[in-house]
């Protein structure tokens, strides 16, 4: 399938820089930002500054188009004299001759340009200006250029039929802006496969809960104020997502600059039910999305990925059990039964009642982490009939908007998963992805925030249903250690390296989406083993 539309040309020059990357920006419609991005367009600012001032006659940011070749764009800078047009493109870099990439690009506008004006393509040249060397090199649109660049559209335009793996190439891969959202594979000691990710790059969530708060904008930083108090002041760039829970007010221009730069607001009660989500503009990956409509209607693969989800929760609530040293030797092999009956079963209603037959055991065991005063007998909800439940339905609600706002913001159809059944409202693919961090992103957190005394039976309310709520003080406390939490680093086996539990949560969207995709074979669900 072709792509029709027409292609912007500056990524002309992302697709040469590595086609992969093209397809992240202009198929998945997913853009980041990173020093060497926002270097660039600071360039770009002070040029047209510069030309203000000092009143040059030239002409800047002209739209040309070009019918033939389906493509258009802003010239950087035109200048006319009664001789020639000189098209002017101007890069950050210290290039010493100019590169390939910028050479097509400065190609393709001077195509449009003579198009767009009417003007003959021999009396219009090109010239390339390198700010970090000073360096000016002269370009012209000769016939071998032209059918070059006609060669790369074609080949842009079949991207999506036909998509590059991806592969780690320091030079190229490490100042690039989209490293984690590409993830390229390297070879890890010549042999196994690893996948890159930036090493730091951890933003965390802000959960805001204090009734009356109010979100304001100062430049580029959010103000967070209560009373007229500030409370906290954060740049944009410093913020993962924000949570406004309950009577929290934001203004539309703090709203602006967190949309803007792709950081999702997730607005619910105070209970963490969700009311709504601003994730910016409307994704544009719909590959993704006939790719999971594609699958999901293939019970054969889809079966295959909720064997793997179910997988991983059994096997990381295994791990929770273990730590704590609460597994006895029958129980351990009972497990061990559950995980084959998982690998040999057939069919969905199977799968569920494994599923079931694991999650009743798991609670069986992971009861008796907690004194009898805590009264936790089985796990219940809708409501929660004592406060444990409390704890894990208000962290399993928190899970499931920090995995949604990941899935939301890759471009997924959240509402259509695997092992989750389709039911109005009900977003499935959420659920699915959160399993295999329930037992230790949750279910780990609950043990440990009441074993250590963290929480206390005086953080609960218990309401006239004889059902539990945590008090303001007593949600204040969880959402603090659940921030913690999703901060904790651990090993990812398929990154070979250490990083927070949200970056976790990130990465195993991206490799579900890759297999979704066909990008990789299989789905391999996160499992902790120390
Ligand atoms: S990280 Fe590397 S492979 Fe991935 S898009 Fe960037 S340059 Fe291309």
């Amino acid at each position: 399938m072709e792509m029709e539309e027409e292609i912007p040309i500056f990524a002309i020059n992302a697709y040469l820089y590595c086609p992969y990357r093209y397809y992240i920006e202009y198929v998945k419609g997913q853009f980041s930002t990173n020093e060497h991005v926002e270097e660039g367009r600071y360039i770009d600012e002070k040029k047209s500054k510069k030309a203000q001032t000092k009143g040059y006659k030239r002409r800047q940011g002209i739209f040309v188009h070009s019918n033939s070749l389906g493509i258009y764009g802003f010239v950087d800078e035109v200048i006319k004299t009664d001789e020639k047009t000189v098209i002017v493109e101007t890069k950050k870099g210290n290039a010493t001759k100019p590169f390939k990439n910028d050479v097509l690009q400065l190609v393709a506008y001077l195509i449009c340009y003579c198009e767009t004006f009417d003007e003959d393509i021999k009396k219009v040249v090109g010239r390339l200006h390198y700010v970090g060397s000073e360096k000016k090199f002269e370009v012209k649109a000769d016939t071998e250029l032209v059918s070059r660049l006609r060669e790369i559209l074609r080949e842009m335009r079949r991207i999506a039929d036909e998509v590059p793996q991806p592969r780690y190439n320091k030079k190229h891969c490490s100042p690039c802006s989209l490293l984690d959202i590409c993830m390229p594979s390297a070879k890890k000691n010549g042999q196994n496969l690893v996948r890159k990710v930036t090493p730091h790059s951890y933003k965390p969530p802000i959960f805001l809960s204090s009734q009356g708060a109010f979100v304001g904008r100062a430049g580029e930083s959010i103000v967070i104020s209560h009373s007229g108090e500030e409370l906290l002041k954060a740049h944009f760039s410093e913020i993962g997502t924000l949570y406004l829970m309950g009577n929290v007010q934001i203004s539309s221009q703090a709203l602006k600059l967190l949309v803007q730069n792709a950081i999702p607001i997730v607005f619910t009660d105070l209970n963490g039910a969700l009311s709504a989500m601003c994730t910016g503009a409307v994704p544009k990956n719909v590959f993704l999305r006939l790719k999971q409509l594609e699958i999901y209607k293939d019970q054969e693969k889809r079966l295959c990925l909720a064997k793997k989800i179910v997988l991983g929760k059994v096997r990381n609530q295994v791990f929770v059990l273990t730590k704590k040293s609460l597994l006895r030797g029958e129980e351990k092999a009972k497990f061990k039964e559950l995980e084959r009956a998982i690998n040999n079963c057939w069919n969905f209603d199977e799968l569920l009642g494994i599923e079931g037959v694991s999650a009743n055991t798991y609670f069986e065991i992971y009861k008796r982490a907690f004194e009898p005063i805590w009264n936790f007998n089985e796990r219940n909800r809708r409501p929660p009939k004592d406060p444990i439940n409390a704890l894990l339905s208000f962290g399993y609600t928190l899970l499931h908007n920090t995995v949604l706002s990941v899935l939301v913001g890759i471009g997924f159809e959240p509402l259509l998963g695997v092992l989750h059944t389709d039911h109005y409202g009900r977003f499935a693919l959420a659920l699915d992805l959160m399993e295999e961090f329930r037992p230790i992103i949750v279910d780990q957190l609950v043990l440990s925030l009441v074993n250590l005394r963290h929480i206390k039976p005086s953080d609960f309310i218990e309401n006239i249903q004889g059902s539990f709520v945590l008090t303001d003080r007593g949600r204040k406390k969880f959402l603090e250690h659940y921030k913690d939490r999703l901060e904790t680093k651990h090993h990812h086996p398929v990154l070979n390296t250490s990083i927070e539990y949200l970056r976790i949560i990130e990465v195993q969207a991206r490799l579900f989406e890759k297999c979704i995709l066909g990008e990789v074979g299989e789905y391999t669900p996160f499992v902790v083993t120390k």
